[in-house]
């Protein structure tokens, strides 16, 4: 397990010096992390580095997961896609069953801490004021917020302004909301077995366990299995560039507990790929994060082609292994890639295809690319600016004036 120390070799002790001297105006209070799943996604991809390194720091932190069922799992699942505007219905009976269970979440995980820090639409009723005065509320959104269904938006909505601030990764997501709002981008943690460098047997070992080729270009997306990271258009994508190159294409991800859908995307994307030998569709058990910067660093491009995403931390991962990155220009990834600058933006199956050809075909301008791709994450997307950030944003609960109303 990295301590906080060990990051000064990347960030200057400098930084390190200001948490500690922040960490320290946090002693006595108690904060408490909720969200819907310990493995699987960004979410739970950012918390378990950063409680590690924020008790390292001092703070009385932590992280417990809802106590829920397939059949609630169901239904936020529904509201993720309605809150990423795709058309769902969700009747009153669900509506009920999800208040239900946020009820009888209550007394199973609310604990006597000083902030309680609610991770997505999931736990979203747990916020009880009457319950426990003094409590401070805050709510944090991770998905793509830029378009959602109104009826949705409403019953989230009756939950939102009952905390101090919610806090999303991106300004395109900023709304009228009776509550502060504070843009606190994600970030990535340079140290962890998904980010840290490696040495090229260890690359080696992991396309060979697949029969990966190291000599034939690899274009590869890391995602779950979820309709709204397009593994069908990225197979699209790739055909259209198969017919003038030979490359090979990596899809490869898992699921998470809270995510109903996986087992049928991942499907889809097998039948689709299934005739051709240099299409690899792996479906990875949590953890697999050696694996997956193993197959990060292996590739020639590395596509995010989601429809909707809240911030995309599969971008940044690429970009700090200098890698060339053809993202959709959606949701927070705007905020990672400068169009032709430190990645490639697009809109389509076909202009994905065109840059990934193009990109195959100019090695020294993707290297560019990458190059400065991996710059703006260390200017702005390490774990140790978000824990500072964090630290910043509890403190300013203790006072008002500190904290940035852009409601
Ligand atoms: N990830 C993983 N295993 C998988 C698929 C994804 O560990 O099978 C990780 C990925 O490396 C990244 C995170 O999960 O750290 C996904 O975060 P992102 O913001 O890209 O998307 P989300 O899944 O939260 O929508």
């Amino acid at each position: 397990m990295k301590l906080i120390k060990d990051y000064s070799q990347i960030v200057g002790k400098e930084i390190i010096d200001e948490l500690y001297l922040v960490a320290d105006k946090l002693k006595g209070k108690k904060i408490q992390n909720i969200n819907s799943t310990l493995s699987g996604g960004g979410v739970a991809e950012i918390l378990s580095r950063m409680i590690p390194l924020m008790k390292d720091l001092g703070l009385d932190v932590g992280w417990d997961v809802l106590d829920a069922d397939n059949k609630f799992f169901e239904i936020t699942k529904k509201i993720h896609n309605a809150l990423h505007g795709l058309g769902v219905d969700i009747n009153e009976e669900e509506y009920d069953y999800f208040l239900q269970v946020n009820k009888a979440n209550k007394d199973k995980i609310l604990d006597q801490s000083d902030i309680v820090y609610i991770h997505d639409p999931q736990p979203i009723a747990l916020i009880d004021q009457d319950r426990d005065q003094g409590k401070k509320w805050l709510w944090r959104c991770h998905v793509d917020f830029s378009k959602p269904k109104e009826n949705v938006w409403e019953f989230l909505k009756a939950f939102i302004k009952k905390y101090q601030a919610a806090v999303f990764s991106a300004p395109a997501f900023a709304r009228f909301l009776d509550c502060r709002q504070i843009l606190i981008s994600p970030s990535i943690d340079p140290l962890s077995d998904k980010n840290r460098n490696l040495e090229k047997r260890e690359i080696d070992f992991v396309l060979e366990k697949y029969g990966i080729d190291p000599d034939k270009p690899i274009i590869t997306q890391i995602s779950r299995f979820d309709h709204l990271k397009d593994p069908l258009g990225v197979i699209e994508s790739y055909r259209l560039v198969k017919k003038y190159i030979d490359c090979q294409l990596i899809l490869a991800g898992g699921g998470a507990s809270d995510d109903p859908q996986t087992a049928e995307v991942l499907k889809e994307a097998e039948n689709l790929a299934s005739a051709d030998k240099d299409i690899f569709v792996l479906h990875l058990p949590s953890q697999s994060n050696l694996e997956i910067n193993a197959l990060q660093r292996a590739s020639t491009v590395i596509l995010q082609k989601s429809l909707k995403e809240g911030f995309g931390l599969t971008v940044c991962e690429a970009l700090w292994k200098q890698k060339p990155v053809i993202a959709s220009a959606v949701g927070g990834i705007p905020l990672q890639i400068a169009h032709k600058y430190s990645g490639i933006l697009t809109y389509t199956t076909e202009g994905t295809a065109y840059w990934i050809k193009q990109l195959i075909q100019e090695p020294e301008y993707a290297k560019r690319l990458g190059d400065h791709g991996k710059k703006h994450v260390a200017n702005n997307f390490l774990i140790t600016r978000q824990i500072q950030d964090y630290l910043l944003l509890f403190l300013s609960l203790y006072n008002k004036s500190d904290i940035v109303d852009l409601g």
